[in-house]
């Protein structure tokens, strides 16, 4: 622990009143809060890099639960990689999200409004706003919880596999990703085919003597896009997308080769997807998968506005073992992974309020036998 004393750290979090349940921050604290935000966004973790950041967050933590009878503990990923875990008595409800981002690195800045830059809300604005969330908390005497920082959500999610494999007893899952502070109740699956048709050169004066895989590919796809999809109340609809498609060689040659790339968002069991696609391919293409994420449903939290939300996020991967899984998290994903990624300040601020809030009740319906036993 005493390696990380050398981090650079910002001045703690502070306050000096008892801050959540829709009490206004200090103006102090907001400032705080944003600092950390940028500082977070400051420091380049493209994945796989996330080896600066996790140390800086190893020595911010351990000064909080020095102050605070916590502990914090660097669980190992791979060569310079390792998730942050810190906790305050025996965690019930854990609040996690990820410190690697997409590329590029983009620096911060920020204007009256927003906090611009790299992990502005994906998803480094809300490890900050958990932070913050923790010092509002362990300064109202609340214990029993703990924060989880995992590397490599954005390509392969190393770090949940990793957590998946040692868990801590936690009863309750906070995962953060940007749904505008809404309770994601589900996302949409995702699957992904490579539909490849082949056919026979010829020049195209004399097509009945050749095939044309343009053709063939044209009609596979038609009637593809003739599945009908299903729909479900919570998830909505399933939908289906045609991303790419290439083939052929010039106008006056009968194309011997041809492919798209499709993709459904699925809401559900996704084998009724492959037969139809088998179905409708009928042997005149193949159909190759190329990846596929299930189809989540979530639960509801009690007075949180609620959404559904189509991209993937690390749930699946930990797979229930840190706890009943909840997404929410302050920003908007429209913004995430591109160049003019940022937060809302007042998001940010909400974010806090509205961890703290989910951490005490969650606590709070623990049942007494149980909290008496920790
Ligand atoms: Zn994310």
């Amino acid at each position: 622990m005493e390696s990380y004393r050398g981090a650079k750290k910002l001045e703690s979090l502070s306050l000096a009143v008892f801050p959540f349940l829709g009490s206004p921050f200090l103006a102090i604290e907001k400032m705080d809060l944003f600092k950390l935000a940028r500082t977070l966004i400051d420091i380049d973790s493209v994945t796989p890099n996330e080896n600066e950041v996790g140390t800086y967050l190893l020595g911010y933590l351990s000064d909080l639960a020095d102050r605070h009878g916590g502990e914090v503990e660097r669980l190992e990923v791979a060569a310079q990689r390792f998730n942050v875990y810190a906790r305050w008595g025996d965690p019930i409800v854990t609040l996690s999200t990820h410190i690697d981002t997409v590329p590029p690195f983009i620096s911060s800045r920020e204007d009256d409004t927003y906090i611009w830059g790299r992990g502005a809300c994906d998803a480094k604005g809300i490890a900050a706003a958990m932070i913050a969330a923790t010092v509002h908390l362990l300064e109202a005497g609340t214990r029993n919880f703990g924060l989880l920082f995992v590397v490599g959500e954005e390509r392969g999610s190393a770090g949940a596999m990793a957590a998946a494999k040692t868990p801590r007893g936690s009863r309750y899952l906070i995962n953060g990703e940007p749904t505008e502070n809404l309770l994601a109740l589900g996302t949409k699956g995702a699957l992904r085919f490579e539909i490849i048709a082949r056919g026979k050169l010829a020049h195209s004066a004399y097509p009945e003597l050749g095939k044309s895989a343009i053709h063939a590919l044209l009609d596979v796809l038609q009637d593809i896009r003739r599945i009908p999809l299903p729909h479900d109340t919570v998830l909505g609809a399933c939908t289906l997308n045609v991303g790419t498609i290439c083939g052929g060689r010039a106008p006056n040659v009968v194309a011997d080769e041809a492919s798209a790339e499709i993709m459904f968002r699925t809401i559900g069991d996704a084998d009724p997807i492959h037969e139809a696609v088998s179905a409708a391919v009928g042997g005149r293409a193949e159909a190759r998968e190329v990846s596929h994420t299930s189809a989540l449903r979530l639960s509801s939290f009690d007075g949180l506005p609620t959404t559904v939300v189509a991209f993937a996020t690390d749930i699946p991967v930990l797979g229930g073992q840190w706890g009943k899984p909840f997404l929410i998290g302050p920003g908007s994903i429209h913004v995430a992974h591109t160049a003019e990624e940022h937060i809302a300040k007042k998001s940010l601020v909400e974010g806090v309020e509205i961890y703290a809030r989910m951490v005490t009740q969650l606590l709070a319906a623990q049942p007494a036998a149980q909290q008496a036993s920790l």
